[in-house]
């Protein structure tokens, strides 16, 4: 049987972008594989250093997987941080790999350009800590968004480099993976071109919306005068709000107001109107059982600490193998 690996960081409640890019493929991937989804609370801290709103946010997240199908009788779900053995990994694969391919990825120099007053060591292993995650339990697939590619290329650069220093053949590659399909990006409802509660709150609709503030920010959602001429390239912002209706509502509505475009029919105002109506659709019902496991807080403990038991128990088995491998033994 197949592992499949994958986190988010709990830096706010989840998104529609985390659901399409990762969230989506995990509750369809518990179904037919090992699956270990894990809450990256270490990989938050690279950017949000104090642990004072971690805590709701690791529950908010947690709350948000269960709500939205994860299922902790078939998938390990636990917290990074509830897992000891992910920062000795973390700090051996350190040990090989580059300050020159580290610097050069993108996500590095994005977020140094973000925060140029804390450019810690932290941001700039972030794959390496990625990587450890995954080859902790020796995955085959990493379900995640498109923005992640690269990180794991350097995650299967790093296995690669561990078995060939150390002979052996011992890490598995991983691959990035979106169930049946390329990787995808949801854009924002800001007219940006992703999603994201790091970058742009404004762009994110979020899985625990209440219906009406979904409506009221899709009809916010950026958008123009209309097209003037049929058959029109789709500005940026335009773009966005087809991207978002591919993603929730049935091939029919895309194609009717794909069609209202092209012959410069269009009223923005409908279609955002529908555009709310089937993201509503969609999350009403993930949104009723947010509201159910929040006032559940006991059962939000259990579920992390078996999750924990289980993935230490994979990941205590790797880091001892490293460790051999590797050639680190007491006296
Ligand atoms: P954010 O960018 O909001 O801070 P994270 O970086 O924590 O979110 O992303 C967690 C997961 O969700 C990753 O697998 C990432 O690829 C996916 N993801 C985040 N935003 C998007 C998006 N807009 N479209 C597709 N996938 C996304």
């Amino acid at each position: 049987m197949e592992t499949v690996v994958s986190g988010i960081r709990p830096t706010g409640l989840l998104h529609l972008g985390n659901y399409f890019g990762a969230l989506r493929n995990f509750i369809k991937m518990q179904e037919e594989a090992n699956c270990f989804f894990f809450i990256a609370d270490y990989h938050s801290l690279t950017t949000h250093p104090k642990g004072s709103e971690l805590n709701t946010n690791i529950k908010n997240v947690l709350i948000d997987y269960l709500a939205a199908g994860l299922d902790p009788d078939k998938a390990t779900l636990y917290v990074q941080s509830d897992v000891p053995e992910t920062t000795e990994l973390y700090l051996l694969l350190n040990m090989i790999a580059y300050l020159g391919e580290l610097e050069r990825c993108v996500s590095f120099k994005d977020k140094a350009r973000k925060q140029p007053d804390n450019v810690n060591a932290g941001l700039l292993t972030y794959p390496v800590l990625q990587a450890a995650d995954v080859l902790l339990h020796h995955a085959d697939k990493v379900p995640v968004g498109k923005d992640q590619q690269q990180h794991l290329e350097m995650a299967r650069d790093f296995a690669q480099r561990f078995n060939h220093i150390y002979e052996t053949e011992y890490f598995k590659l991983p691959v990035a993976y979106n169930f049946g399909n390329e990787l995808v990006k949801i854009p924002g409802l800001d007219g940006s071109l992703k999603m994201s509660k790091s970058d742009n709150e404004s762009s994110c609709v979020y899985l625990s919306d209440p219906p009406e503030t979904i409506r009221k920010k899709v009809m916010k959602a950026v958008s123009d005068s209309g097209p003037t001429e049929p058959n029109q390239e789709k500005p940026q912002a335009i773009e966005n709000l087809f991207q978002l209706m591919k993603a929730v509502s049935a091939p029919e509505t895309l194609n009717f107001f794909d069609e209202q475009y092209n012959t410069c029919q269009i009223r923005y105002g409908d279609m955002k109107k529908q555009l709310a109506a089937d993201i509503i659709a969609f999350t009403e019902p993930i949104y009723a059982r947010i509201l159910e496991l929040r006032s559940n807080p006991d059962y939000l403990s259990r579920v992390a600490q078996r999750g924990a038991e289980k993935a230490r128990e994979s990941a205590s088995k790797t880091v001892r193998e490293v460790r051999e491998i590797i050639g680190v033994r007491s006296l």
